[in-house]
């Protein structure tokens, strides 16, 4: 007998369970071709069409508008850090880039190896615990493209709102992409690495405006440049065609629950009862501006760290798996995605409150 636990882990993260276990059913023999995904050619009918369905459900679910190509690349979010400036940041050129925490500092020390990386906003000065407001930010005039991370996956801070720019806005939203309704018409280019709230790891997708392909420079591989993926249908080689076909089936997943406007409303639900039971503790605490927490990672400390121990153990027995926080920050960090239920967040929850009366 297998059993499935409670998985709060920021990534690779938790999937669906009705998903795996269609994979499982399909995974000898998809649909009687007599043979698993992993085995057929990428250039295959049924890969073609699993690929389409995958990209079509995509579009449906968040609204792509038609003059959007979206993309199912290699290399993870981390790659997207090069492969944005080469495509869209001149020779010269300047691009302005917000930072929020870990992440977005490492696409700015990234991006800084191929041009003018300007910081027109930073974190810093509210310690990372709030977003700069837009009023604050200093923009350029002639940026090719303004960069920020909507979600903070270590730090925990998450824009409730979407910045107005003029410059084309490129957002890295691997750790909240499809938690809720999105206006994709605002951005120039999405990006986001797999494994936190699409599918399994080895795949990132880029949803990026037409015009702004067929800009890259006369230096970037091919293998990186937007158009060629493009116009390739993201086959120009292999791709991870697995890591595709799961990714597909997770969106049919989240249409079943009623699209972005059913997992809002979990998510939603799901957050409130977190924070709720973080804020009314004595033991428990997160230190980011309220209007500006994360809804899918809550990190939290406890009052005394030398209760982390026991803290993890005990949430270990009852089923609550991967709640360390990032190695950079410790304490705790509960990564609540699309994939984790309700019931998960109920179970610790109470595991929290039960803890807290043996040791508060
Ligand atoms: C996880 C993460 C990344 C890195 O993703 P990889 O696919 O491992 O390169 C980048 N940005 C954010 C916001 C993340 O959460």
């Amino acid at each position: 007998m297998s059993k499935r636990l409670f998985n709060f882990c920021a990534g690779p993260a938790a999937l669906p369970e009705a998903v795996l276990q269609q994979a499982r059913e399909e995974l000898l023999d998809w649909q009687g071709k007599g043979l698993s995904v992993m085995e057929m050619s990428h250039r295959s009918d049924e890969f073609v069409g699993i690929a389409e369905r995958a990209e079509q459900d995509l579009r449906d679910l968040l609204a792509i508008p038609n003059n959007y190509k979206v993309l199912f690349l290699q290399g993870g979010a981390s790659q997207q850090f090069a492969q944005i400036p080469l495509n869209l940041l001149p020779e010269g050129g300047r691009a302005d880039y917000i930072d929020t925490g870990i992440w977005s500092a490492k696409a700015i020390e990234e991006s800084s190896r191929f041009g003018n990386v300007h910081v027109a906003a930073s974190a810093k000065g509210h310690d990372y615990f709030a977003i700069p407001g837009q009023n604050d930010w200093q923009l350029s005039g002639d940026a090719a493209y303004v960069h920020y991370t909507p979600n903070e996956t270590i730090g925990g801070l998450e824009f409730n709102w979407v910045p107005e720019v003029s410059a084309p806005l490129v957002a890295d939203m691997s750790s909240n992409i499809l938690s809720r309704p999105l206006d994709v018409s605002k951005f120039g280019l999405i990006y986001a690495g797999a494994q936190k709230n699409i599918g399994p790891s080895g795949l990132v997708v880029v949803i990026v405006r037409e015009d702004l392909l067929g800009r890259a420079r006369a230096s970037c591989p091919t293998m990186l440049d937007y158009a060629v993926a493009a116009k390739n249908g993201s086959m120009y080689n292999t791709p991870p065609t697995f890591a595709w076909y799961l990714s597909g089936l997770i969106f049919q997943w989240l249409k079943q629950q009623g699209g972005l406007e059913g997992m809002k409303r979990v998510n939603d639900a799901k957050q409130r009862k977190l924070y709720a039971a973080i804020d009314a503790s004595g033991l428990y605490s997160n230190p980011i501006n309220v209007a500006d927490r994360s809804w899918m990672n809550v990190p939290f400390r406890l009052a005394d760290d030398r209760l982390d121990k026991p803290f993890l153990a005990g949430a270990e027995e009852r089923g609550l798996l991967n709640l360390k926080g990032h190695r950079s920050v410790g304490g705790m960090r509960a990564s609540i995605y699309n994939a984790v239920p309700e019931a998960a967040v109920d179970a610790l929850v109470a595991y929290m409150a039960e803890f807290e009366k043996q040791h508060g």
